[in-house]
């Protein structure tokens, strides 16, 4: 009897520390960092204001976009009731500018026709990254997914053919084409296209609680939406199709709607396969 009523005042003083303990973040607060973090089990998560999806562990994930502002406020409500604030500072970062020249002219200055379908095809990919899984398949972690020379990193100020563009929103890796392309990290297959006006052969996975990366320009896919994939799977091979001056892979990644810088996932390039 008496060694029952000690077990439960261990279980009791163990459950104690857990509810009290504090929420830990761990990645980069910097512009175009992803953060991972993790709260009591059953906790709503909020971001300046707007709710973030929380697994059924406590797993959330914070986003900051490549013009992110200096501060954001993080607030943590735990289902006992508990109430967490926290206030970062966001890293500023600077970005250089990029010309690209020899692209397709009709993907640079698209005609109404190549307007209307860049316009569905934008409209697909939206559709799916606003879809939610609440299981953080990330946590396998992440690895480059081809190995070659950075040709673009994010950010960057981009001139096409000499017109301003958007900023470059991933990384690019050159290598030749048929070259392998893996996951990045585990997740599902929400997006396997064949012939996208600007970004060619397209797919992407999503890893859950919103983020999603995507690798364009493919020569080949040997994925299908839906399809189950882990960090390391081959799920294609670089191309040079869509709006291209030449092969590579265009790995980007975002949390929701918002564009972050992939490279901060992983380590440094490895030097060969
Ligand atoms: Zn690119």
């Amino acid at each position: 009897m008496i060694r029952l009523v000690r077990a439960g005042l261990v279980l009791l003083l163990a459950t104690g520390a857990v509810q009290a303990a504090e929420p830990v973040f761990q990645g980069p607060f910097t512009q175009g960092g992803l953060v991972q973090g993790r709260a009591a089990s059953g906790s709503s998560v909020t971001l300046d204001g707007e709710r973030v999806p929380v697994s059924e562990e406590g797993v959330f994930l914070l986003g900051f976009g490549r013009d992110a502002p200096p501060r954001v406020d993080v607030a943590i409500i735990e289902k006992t009731g508990t109430i967490w604030h926290r206030t970062f500072n966001i890293k500023p970062r600077r970005y250089d500018v990029q010309r690209v020249n020899g692209l397709p002219e009709q993907t640079v200055t698209p005609d109404p026709e190549g307007l209307k379908r860049i316009a569905a095809d934008r409209a697909q990919i939206v559709s799916v990254r606003n879809q939610e899984t609440l299981v953080p398949f990330f946590l396998s972690g992440f690895q480059w997914p081809a190995i070659g020379p950075i040709s673009g990193v994010f950010g960057s100020q981009r001139i096409l053919n000499g017109q301003p563009r958007a900023p470059h929103n991933g990384v690019d890796v050159a290598a030749p084409v048929g070259t392998p392309i893996v996951a990045a990290s585990d997740g599902v297959v929400v997006l396997a296209e064949p012939d996208m006006v600007l970004t060619g052969k397209t797919v992407l996975i999503d890893h859950g609680l919103g983020l999603t990366t995507n690798y364009l320009h493919m020569s080949e896919l040997n994925v299908k939406p839906g399809e189950r994939v882990t960090k390391g799977q081959m799920i294609g091979r670089i191309g040079a199709t869509g709006r291209v001056s030449g092969p590579h892979l265009h790995w980007g990644a975002t949390l929701h709607q918002t564009a972050i810088d992939p490279a901060l996932l992983v380590g440094p390039m490895p030097s060969s396969p």
